[in-house]
């Protein structure tokens, strides 16, 4: 019988053992959770009477798309929201988070990010990177913004500020690519409940990317009145092939709408092809493929931190999302960490990425990803921009034997080039 598919160092070995063991009691928890988000899908699923006619979907306009309509219910009572609008015609985190925006705001309207510069691909909308038509300058809506406390806990007294003045109090839940630490669902508790005794008619809409199931509840169940996410990450459990979400009030949720297909039909249309198997599967798996990237993670911080690098979160550290950074704090092992995770992928395991100029990057960036979906990030993958402070975040795992796999691949690939001490 063959007892090893893969070729690790000695070294590799007892480290990843003894990094195991460091482990153990937060894969408790994440088990936990796990279980409890598991039952929640089920339960939903359940309640909501899902048949195999939902699964099948539609053509044309797609009125009375049974199979979508109930799908929206099952993420509105997982989210904790009153309504959710999920659609394959998302085409990604970006644009469901941009048809959030512009189906709340109108011109003259405010909209505050109280947790700092807001993820990258947002940036041309908000009008803070150039001058694209249709962005928030063109529409007369304002950008403004909130840093974070030095200690990268929110400023609630920033926040009440911000709600008194804006439409929109914006937060982003994930760390996203900066080494500030992720807001838990307790600290989004706190910016609503500052921003609403500031102002009650205030929205406070959370970019929920990368943090669906990883704990208990979501920013809905503590108070936001709108989220949005993607598909290609957590709740679409690496199955659904594309698409986003969006949640939480039900006259907001319409308006999102309003703006994703028109006024007034909204909705009701919208054909589903063949897509509502892949997402009913995809949230019904989503809490143990979380469960497995957030494993992964934890791991590699512990497998890291025993190498000698700076890692966050740190083993031990509470979750709310599944991204790790690690500082390898020069090029070359950036380089090595990403050939090793690439090698470790089910598809396009013989390729071996390189550092390139990617549009909207000030340095060159590389990337490992080999993914059954392009591009999915709850898939094992890894993005460093090749700048201080050379760090590497990585996230997914689709399971957990595959996710140890490629970031002991990682470490083993460093090992070899003799860039671990
Ligand atoms: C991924 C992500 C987005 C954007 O999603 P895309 O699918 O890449 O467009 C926005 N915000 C955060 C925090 C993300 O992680």
């Amino acid at each position: 019988m063959q007892t090893e598919f893969f070729k690790f160092d000695d070294r590799i070995k007892e480290e990843a053992a003894r990094a195991l063991k460091v482990c153990r009691a937060d894969f408790d928890r994440i088990e936990e959770t796990a279980e409890y988000n598991g039952q929640k899908v089920l339960a939903a699923f359940i309640r909501n009477g899902i048949s195999e006619a939902c699964l099948k979907g539609s053509t044309g306009y797609g009125y009375d798309d049974m199979g979508r309509e109930k799908l929206d219910r099952i993420f509105a009572e997982c989210f904790g929201a009153e309504d959710a609008l999920v659609r394959h015609n998302f085409m990604s985190g970006t644009h469901t988070l941009v048809t959030a925006l512009y189906g709340v705001l109108r011109p003259g309207d405010v909209m505050t990010c109280v947790t700092g510069t807001p993820y990258d691909t947002l940036q041309e909308t908000l009008g803070l990177k150039g001058a694209s038509s249709g962005n928030f300058v063109e529409f007369g809506i304002q950008y403004r913004q909130k840093e974070l406390l030095p200690d990268g806990t929110p400023d609630l007294e920033a926040v009440a500020e911000a709600a008194k003045e804006s439409r929109m109090v914006y937060i982003q839940r994930s760390r996203g690519y900066s080494l500030r630490p992720s807001l838990t669902i307790a600290q989004i508790e706190q910016i609503v409940k500052a921003a609403k005794a500031a102002n009650p008619e205030v929205v406070v809409m959370v970019d929920n990317c990368y943090g669906e199931f990883v704990e208990k509840q979501e920013p809905c169940d503590v108070g936001a009145d709108l989220m949005a996410g993607s598909l290609i990450k957590n709740p679409g459990g690496g199955i659904a092939l594309t698409g986003g979400y969006i949640a939480g009030r039900h006259d907001l949720v319409e308006a999102c709408a309003f703006r994703l297909s028109c006024p007034g039909v909204g909705r009701e249309v919208g054909c589903t092809h063949d897509q509502l198997r892949p997402m009913y599967q995809g949230i019904f798996y989503a809490p143990t493929v979380v469960e497995a990237a957030v494993k992964t993670a934890t791991f590699a911080a512990s497998l890291f931190s025993g190498l000698g690098f700076g890692v966050t979160p740190e083993v031990g550290e509470y979750r709310t999302d599944i991204i790790q950074a690690v500082k390898l704090e020069n090029a070359q092992r950036l380089c090595a960490f990403c050939k090793g995770i690439q090698k470790g992928s089910p598809v396009d395991s013989y390729v071996t990425p390189e550092p390139w100029a990617m549009p909207g990057y000030d340095s060159d960036v590389i990337m490992a990803a080999g993914a059954f979906t392009l591009g999915a990030s709850i898939e094992l993958s890894a993005d460093a921009p090749l700048r201080e402070p050379f760090a590497v975040w990585m996230q997914g795992g689709l399971t957990w034997p595959s996710g140890k796999t490629g970031v002991m691949l990682a470490a083993q690939s460093m090992l070899e080039e003799g860039l671990i001490q």
